[in-house]
């Protein structure tokens, strides 16, 4: 597998689903090094190449940067990693309909079988708890390591007025997480509003996330997200 090609491909694939923005990313731990990771230089992401990769290490430093400039929030996948052994893809994003869940008390809970990782908790991280007035960007490990702390062992966290993280024991895991967490949010809205304030939404129980958690791989939704991807960018190289 070429791991930097699958990692420009994860980056294209959330910049058309409009999960990341221009700011988001998304970043896997080196294959032949778990105290390294590889992210994309700050460029927008539906323009990524693999020349773009650029290593980094737990303090979230580039290894070699040949004048290329990193992310700030790469503060955010360097703490996760040292915190999370386990964990091989981070991806930070801004899916817009997950931000609500963030600023309100009402909770992300798992509403269809393929976001069923929601029911093993997404916390909240509420910036102001680690620094007041910040413009709201990870920008340091302090911030990075306050943030994973909220995470702990969870598949996912909301950064308040911000956006997410999400993290996988792989890149299919992680890029599908992030693409059913936003799918989630914006069914459980809909549910909130067909429900009305009164009626009752049937969320999955903690035995079906179990059963459902246990072999999820995004496999099938990868493969075939990966297999269009790679046609474009064959495409885009010959032109
Ligand atoms: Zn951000």
């Amino acid at each position: 597998m070429n791991v930097l090609q699958d990692l420009v491909i994860a980056y294209r694939l959330l910049a058309e689903q409009g999960i990341i923005d221009a700011y988001g990313h998304v970043s896997i731990r080196s294959p032949g090094n778990p105290q390294r990771f590889w992210m994309a230089r700050s460029v927008a992401p539906e323009l990524v190449t693999e020349t773009d990769m650029m290593e980094f290490d737990m303090e979230s430093e580039p290894v070699d940067a040949q004048g290329r400039s990193p992310v700030n929030e790469r503060f955010i996948h360097g703490e996760v990693y040292k915190l999370r052994p386990e964990v091989m893809a981070v991806v930070h994003n801004h899916s817009p309909s997950v931000i609500p869940f963030s600023c309100t008390d009402t909770s992300l809970r798992p509403i269809f079988h393929l976001s069923a990782f929601v029911g093993l908790g997404v916390p909240n991280w509420e910036i102001r708890e680690a620094r007041e007035g910040s413009d709201m960007l990870v920008r340091d490990t302090y911030l990075g390591a306050s943030l994973a702390r909220r995470l702990g062992p969870h598949p996912a966290a909301l950064l308040r007025g911000h956006g997410a993280v999400v993290v996988g024991e792989s890149l299919p895991i992680a890029v599908g997480r992030s693409v059913y967490l936003e799918q989630n949010a914006r069914m459980q809205f809909q549910a909130e509003v067909l429900a009305g304030a009164h009626g009752a939404i049937t969320f999955l129980d903690d035995k079906e996330v179990a059963a459902q958690v246990a072999w999820q791989d995004y496999g099938r939704f990868w493969k075939l997200v990966r297999n269009k991807m790679i046609k474009r960018l064959e495409a885009e190289k010959s032109a």
